[in-house]
């Protein structure tokens, strides 16, 4: 196949005005939304995306709204070109990059008493010193944001608990991709679990008209999953933390032979990823469809474990499916 230059678009009404104008042209589009410094897990999802529609867009956007202050937004890796030429190596490519500055105006940001910028708007009298009935959208957009969808029981457990802003900004930033992008099929890891669900719940709840594929986990060699944040590991810490995923092999083994308490398997883990000297965040295995903790295997489930190497945060998962038991 031949290679070619994906376009790089930045500004949203021009990314929508080539999605309608490709969708006239009898298209379907494919979206495959990331925050960057592309790896073979995000490679993954390019080509699964690329089986289902004709044309492809790549989003690159690092979302401020996802990261609370005590998190690691200042040192989030990227490399843009390293990613246009990584996109641009692949049989096929992809049509666009959307790589927008930014998609959400955070100055309303924590404030709850509605005192700010918004004030103005309200403020707003006629000639005769009556409120206007009808505020112009046009005066709304000198205001920050402050509309977020929250996936409300979804977003609870898990990688909810300790990074409590996280899927609501996920939540909002896609849901402006998939507004901007008119995508008719969207594309995500498996890896980032809980927040496949929310999209897919997210989608369902709000009727966007997407179908959202689920893609499986890639891992390096050793069994490490990939993850942009990797690149943050000392080799040291790199080779302690593959006992996530060795853990969730074996815990997954155990379960295959019989082992259904799920106490048990958990620590197992937990014990496997101290021994290591990893700081387990989570350790739960729970439904694939709701979420849920379960006591004992009973039904399909996913093993999501969250641990520190260092200041590195990893995430994991394995599914545990009934049918292969
Ligand atoms: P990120 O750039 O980390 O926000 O990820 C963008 C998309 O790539 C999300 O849907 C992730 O779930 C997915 N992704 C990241 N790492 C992997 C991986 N190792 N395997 C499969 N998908 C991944």
């Amino acid at each position: 196949m031949e290679k070619k230059d994906p376009e790089i678009i930045t500004e949203k009404g021009l990314m929508r005005n080539w999605s309608r104008s490709m969708r006239a042209q009898g298209k379907t589009i494919g979206l495959v939304p990331t925050m960057g410094y592309l790896h073979q897990g995000h490679i993954s999802l390019i080509k699964e995306a690329r089986k289902h529609t004709d044309l492809l867009v790549v989003s690159i956007y690092v979302n401020p709204g996802q990261f609370s202050p005590n998190e690691d937004l200042s040192t989030y890796p990227s490399d843009f070109q390293g990613d246009i030429d990584k996109l641009m190596a692949l049989p096929g490519g992809v049509d666009v990059v959307f790589h927008p500055y930014d998609l959400y105006d955070y100055r309303n940001n924590g404030s709850e008493s509605g005192e700010n910028d918004t004030s103005k708007i309200f403020d707003a009298k006629d000639e005769d010193g009556r409120e206007k009935a009808v505020v112009s959208c046009i005066e709304e957009r000198q205001s920050g944001h402050e509309t977020w969808i929250r996936v409300e029981r979804l977003e609870k457990g898990l990688c909810g608990k300790s990074r409590p802003v996280f899927f609501r900004g996920v939540a909002t930033v896609v849901a402006k991709l998939f507004n901007i992008v008119e995508p008719d099929v969207a594309v995500f890891g498996k890896k980032d679990y809980q927040q496949w669900r929310i999209i897919c719940r997210m989608v369902r709840d709000l009727d966007f008209p997407i179908n959202v594929i689920g893609s499986e986990i890639v891992r390096e060699d050793d069994g490490l999953a990939m993850s942009s944040r990797n690149v943050h590991l000392s080799t040291e810490e790199r080779e302690k933390a593959l006992s996530i995923s060795m853990s969730l092999s074996r815990a997954k083994i155990a379960a295959q032979n019989g082992q259904v308490s799920c106490r048990e398997l958990q620590n197992s883990v937990i014990q496997a990823i101290q021994e290591a000297g990893g700081k387990v965040d989570y350790a739960e295995i729970i439904g694939q469809e709701n979420l849920e903790a379960v006591e004992e295997i009973k039904i399909p489930v996913v093993f999501c474990v969250a641990a520190w190497f260092g200041k590195v945060r990893l995430i994991d998962n394995m599914e545990i499916d009934m049918r292969v038991m």
